[in-house]
């Protein structure tokens, strides 16, 4: 059987997706590259943006004709959007074959499978574990396991994700993972260090660690969290050149976790740390359990410990209450973070979330005013920011050929700025060289930066210089 995954949102689920194809290749069948090429699509939904589901019921229709061409077609949602509403749409749609919720991603050979042969009607699976009097979900049914680490791509990636934590018990008012993904389940430690050791095997030269609440890592749920002492294990795995993790809470960052900035020598100086307000009235209706002073004096800790960190942040606009005054302390607190990036969303309710019952939603065209002043804020502090790149010399981590661009290569930079360049591996810039005549994937090489925009830098490997680290065979 072919199968086809379609991905939507944030890096958990495209880690999701990895290990599903790994779960349903381990069953002996094969990922392609189209729906089209296809006996089965599986389509990893989001429910963290509005309309969410409107938009996976309208992805799912356009598989009604191949379905009335190929009568066994498997068409199949997965994750959020299949966690809160999959009964609704399967009930809707007579395109939709199954919905399986996040908790339970191991079913889906079994399930694809099943509906091939026949052996099975439309499947729903998020109803395990419930309580036959209230119906209501048993939440230790949320603590799913995580998927065996031997689970890899086939094809080997240069950075890797690793997710370490699932689900989230912090429960903001605006958001609705905690009913998606259910509570915060740490991944054991051992299971960690061995998926870490099989991406390095495999190729791999950077992790990536995953968590929608990364530094909430717990080594065992008796213990406090304890990220930092994770970072110090996985990053002393050998053959890694980088470390990096996403998402934190900055109720989480703490002293160990801005000590390993400067202890840990693979581990990037960048930190992706979600303020979503500057105003103190906002967070509190928000449940963030943070003021915006506390969040400036965490700033400041993990600058101590790595001063030329790059720090990015999400942050959302029109919050129900939020007024002009509320809005201003947000633009201060961007300026006086000089955020290197920010991901600015316009406040929507989901439903089923405290936030969206609130009376004192903020009108639209409020929101967007003051979504277009905070995004030429970002944009300006990114400019800014940027262009200190010009003429500089910085270390890349070399994934592959440059995707529209034949002859030059694409990397990152330590604080995660995509850059692509042109370069040789032992001759410097404008040699000519070509993905085809030297291989660079893998490779850690100094390019000069010419041109520096928001979206990349541009450059070539600096002259004379070499590649510092050979690729695993
Ligand atoms: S910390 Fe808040 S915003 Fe982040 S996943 Fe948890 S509930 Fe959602």
């Amino acid at each position: 059987m072919r199968f086809y995954i379609h991905t939507m949102g944030c890096q958990m689920n495209e880690y999701d997706s990895v290990k599903m194809a790994g779960l349903l290749e381990q069953a002996g069948h094969e990922q392609v590259a189209t729906p089209e090429d296809a006996d089965a699509t599986i389509i990893n939904t989001c429910h963290i943006r509005e309309k969410s589901e409107h938009k996976v019921a309208s992805l799912v229709g356009t598989f009604a004709e191949l379905k009335r061409r190929r009568p066994d077609y498997v068409v199949g949602i997965t994750g959020c959007v299949a966690q809160g509403v999959g009964k609704e749409l399967l009930a809707k749609s007579p395109v939709l074959d199954f919905a399986i919720g996040s908790t339970e991603l191991a079913k889906v050979p079994a399930v694809v499978e099943g509906l091939r042969a026949h052996t099975l009607a439309k499947v729903l699976a998020d109803d395990v574990d419930r309580d036959p009097q209230t119906g209501k979900r048993n939440r230790e049914a949320l603590h799913y396991p995580f998927i065996a680490p031997d689970i890899l791509p086939q094809r080997s990636t240069v950075s890797a994700f690793i997710t370490v934590i699932k689900g989230c018990d912090k429960m903001c008012t605006f958001c609705v993972v905690p009913y998606t993904r259910g509570m915060e389940v740490s991944r054991a430690t051992d299971e960690i260090l061995a998926e870490g050791r099989a991406h390095i095997a495999h190729g791999a030269r950077e992790l990536v660690l995953l968590g929608q609440n990364v530094n909430g890592f717990r080594a065992s749920k008796t213990e406090k969290p304890d990220f930092a002492g994770l970072l110090y294990k996985v990053g002393a795995l050998e053959g890694l050149k980088r470390l990096r993790y996403t998402t934190s809470h900055p109720r989480h960052f703490d002293e160990p976790l801005a000590r390993a900035f400067a202890e840990i020598p693979a581990l990037c100086p960048y930190l992706h740390l979600p303020v979503q307000s500057g105003s103190d009235a906002v967070l509190d209706a928000m449940n963030r359990s943070y003021t915006a002073g506390d969040y400036k004096t965490k700033i400041d800790l993990a600058r101590r410990f790595a001063p030329n960190l790059a720090v990015s942040t999400d942050l959302i606009v029109g919050f129900p209450g939020e007024t002009d005054a509320d809005f201003a302390a947000t633009m201060r607190l961007v300026e006086e973070v000089g955020f290197e990036s920010a991901f600015v969303f316009k406040y929507s309710p989901r439903p089923g979330t405290p936030a969206a019952l609130l009376e004192s939603q903020v009108p639209e065209g409020v929101k967007a005013e003051r979504m277009t002043a905070l995004l030429k804020l970002c944009d300006d502090l990114q400019w800014t920011t940027v262009r200190r790149y010009e003429g500089q010399s910085v270390e890349v981590l070399v994934e592959g050929p440059a995707r529209d661009h034949a002859s030059r290569w694409f990397g990152r930079t330590p604080d995660n700025r995509p850059v692509i360049f042109e370069g040789a591996a032992n001759g410097g810039a404008g040699t000519g060289a070509t993905p085809d005549t030297v291989d660079l994937t893998g490779m850690l090489v100094d390019v000069t930066i010419v041109k520096a925009t928001p979206h990349a830098l541009t450059g070539a490997v600096v002259a004379g210089g070499a590649p510092v680290l050979a690729r695993a065979a």
